[in-house]
């Protein structure tokens, strides 16, 4: 495909990182140690980082957290809207910090949320990590299953939930001999269960508003996620107190919070950008942060960003498709307060690129990174052109390199193994009780990501697919990112899934599933006519030779494409782990 470049010259202000490759020769995570706070003895806190630092500055009163509820709605926007300054997260975290240390919760111990995106949920995971537990998350939507697997993994002690989610629970509680306590948020304990209930707000209102915080090494545990689940059964994975460093960085060298801004990080804390882009990395830089607790609406969206002046904005590939679907509501609203846009979590498209072009005269920053990195690793910047459909370049103090199975170094231009050389402060620390898995990931010194990539004579890195999921289709092989691109380019064409299909001849075929826009119809013509426009684009093998048209793409909850619900479909093949799949 023809390479297209976009400068971002349209920035309204300097950006933090200004010279991108003078910080990458100078810059080692040493200096970076000097921007978090420490404790005497290189002692450190994230939640204290993130928070409590604050308190002593004149950020005191600044607001961090402004929590829109689901059923706001811009006529009645005062109604479900509350704010809380960095003094009020500081002290309700302490709050519920006593509450653990009343429950004798020791260092280590894990306590998982079950929760909506309510302010509860973010000021008891603060608590948990400053009492020096171990925070983990879990989305609202799972089902009993999906909450056994974690729970029972984890060994979680204590779980925070509401008294609709806790039902979820009782389905399944004759199988967590760990968890003791249930706290609950908004309502009645009852007894009679194998654990014991809590008032969350009786504890809050007696509990101190002091907590000395737990004064941690920077390599002690301090949160857990589960991936999303595309490629399998998801990983436990945990990160220590140290991740606040890449966290901290990449917020101000990829996010550019700046003080002034308000930023919207769409992501739920169920998954790592919502804990490590809402929780850590912006609040540790200061910022005011938008949290819409409701689901995806365009007419939503828009009306948050237009009303609460949003002006950097952290999305999804899947969140911007949806946006275009939509097609010209967002001329309805004033939206001029963006001045920065960023995607993660799958491939970025070029389409959607060129439509946030044209929707908000800003392009998206497409920046990569997965679990058990812990922060962003590879990002567009606003001071370095895009090249559309690359991730970008790496993060100052982080080597990449493309490697082949025996981790050796490949030359430019060539596909290999995404890998990082494993010295970045926020590298997982384990894949919980699964260490063999954990020692999987490293060859020859490196970092092996599980994902496929090139690196051009620019070092920008470009993403192909993940391993599992690349095609050989007569000998050629061929990442589903670039059919999928090509397909969206299409105009009848809103999304696509593509797969590598077992053919007798050529190895693999391309297989396309794509979802038409309205209007279109799904026939012989358009079929042929989409191989064709692919064809075209990309190489002569390098095109569907089948396209089946559907409604809808079998999906992670965090919004990602399962290929592998569709190939496993394809070819009548057990679908396995559907803990984080959208209806199923
Ligand atoms: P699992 O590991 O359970 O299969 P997952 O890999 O989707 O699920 P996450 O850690 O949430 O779990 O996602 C990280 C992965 O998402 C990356 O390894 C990559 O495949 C994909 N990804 C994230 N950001 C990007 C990006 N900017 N471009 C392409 N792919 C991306
Ligand atoms: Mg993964």
């Amino acid at each position: 495909m023809r390479e297209e470049v976009i400068e971002n010259k349209k920035l309204k202000t300097e950006p933090n990182l200004r010279d991108y490759k003078k910080i990458c020769e100078t810059f080692s995570w040493k200096l970076a140690e000097k921007e978090v706070a420490w404790f005497p003895n290189k002692k450190i806190n994230i939640a204290y980082n993130a928070v409590d630092k604050h308190v002593k500055t004149w950020r005191k009163n600044k607001v961090a957290l402004r929590w829109i509820g689901k059923n706001w709605s811009p006529d009645n926007p005062k109604k479900e809207t509350r704010d809380y300054t960095f003094l009020e997260l500081s002290l309700l975290s302490n709050r519920f910090a006593n509450i653990l240390k009343k429950l004798k919760i020791k260092k280590g111990d894990k306590c998982f949320l079950f929760l909506p995106r309510v302010p509860e949920l973010y000021t008891s995971f603060l608590g948990i990590v400053k009492a020096g537990a171990v925070a983990g998350t879990m989305f609202a939507a799972f089902g009993p299953c999906g909450l056994k697997d974690r729970l029972q993994n984890s060994g979680a002690k204590i779980l925070i939930t509401n008294g609709e989610l806790k039902k979820r629970i009782y389905k399944i509680e004759n199988d967590l001999p760990d968890l003791k306590y249930v706290i609950i948020t908004d309502g009645k304990t009852e007894s009679g269960h194998r654990f014991a209930e809590i008032d969350y707000r009786k504890e809050m209102n007696e509990a101190s508003e002091k907590f000395n915080v737990k004064k941690m090494k920077p390599d002690d545990h301090a949160f857990m996620l589960y991936t999303s689940g595309s490629t399998g059964k998801p990983k436990g994975v945990i990160h220590s107190h140290k991740a606040i460093l890449v966290e901290h960085m990449t917020s101000k060298w990829v996010l550019d919070i700046k003080d002034g801004d308000v930023y919207w990080c769409t992501a739920d804390p169920g998954w790592v950008t919502g804990v490590a882009y809402t929780i850590f990395g912006p609040w540790s830089n200061g910022a005011t942060e938008v949290v819409y607790e409701g689901r995806f609406d365009p007419e939503i969206w828009y009306s948050i960003i237009e009303k609460y002046k949003v002006s950097v904005w952290y999305t999804a590939p899947t969140a911007i498709r949806m946006l275009k679907k939509a097609g010209d509501v967002y001329k309805k609203y004033d939206l001029s307060s963006l001045r920065h846009l960023c995607s993660v979590g799958e491939p970025l498209n070029p389409e959607p690129i060129r439509w946030g072009l044209r929707a908000f005269g800003l392009p998206f920053h497409d920046n990569w990174w997965q679990t058990e990195t812990g922060g962003i690793l590879i990002a567009n910047y606003p001071c370095l052109p895009i090249k559309l459909g690359s991730m970008g370049k790496p993060i100052p103090g982080v080597t990449v390199g493309i490697v082949d199975d025996n981790g050796n170094e490949m030359p430019t231009g060539k596909v290999g193994n995404l890998a990082i050389r494993p010295n970045w402060p926020s590298m997982m620390k384990e894949i919980w009780k699964r260490p063999k898995k954990y020692k999987s990931y490293f060859k020859k010194n490196w970092f092996i990501t599980g994902d496929l990539a090139m690196k051009d004579k620019d070092d920008y890195i470009w993403f192909i697919g993940r391993a599992d999921d690349l095609i050989n289709t007569s000998g050629e092989r061929v990442g589903p990112f670039e059919v999928e691109s090509a397909l969206i380019e299409h105009p009848a064409v809103i999304e696509s899934g593509v797969i590598g299909k077992p053919d007798p001849l050529r190895g693999e075929i391309i297989k396309a599933f794509v979802i038409l826009k309205e209007n279109y119809k799904a026939d012989k013509k358009l079929e042929n006519d989409i191989k064709l426009f692919v064809k075209r684009r990309l190489a002569g093998h390098a095109y569907p030779r089948e396209i089946e048209f559907v409604k809808a793409l079998p999906k992670t909850k965090s919004g990602k494409i399962a290929r592998r619900i569709l190939k496993a479909k394809e070819l009548g093949l057990k679908i396995g782990d559907v803990s984080t799949i959208e209806n199923y």
